[in-house]
């Protein structure tokens, strides 16, 4: 059995650099801050825990369990 961190590794973080450039661009464009399903403004909190948050806490993507 062989290890894929670094495999897993790449994957996250080619990931993650594709949530950064997405927020970069929402960044640009004023709408860093709203949720883009329903506009509403996501939580300082929220984007203080990750920068790349697109969604309100309503519509987080599963990342949290319930
Ligand atoms: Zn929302």
């Amino acid at each position: 059995m062989e290890p894929s961190t670094i495999d897993e590794e790449l994957d996250r973080t080619e990931t993650r650099l594709a949530d950064v450039e997405t927020a970069l661009a929402r960044l640009e464009q004023g709408s860093y801050t709203l949720c883009e399903r329903c506009g509403g403004v996501i939580d300082d909190g929220q984007l203080a825990l990750d920068p790349t948050e697109r969604t309100c806490g309503a519509h987080g993507e599963g990342s949290e369990g319930s």
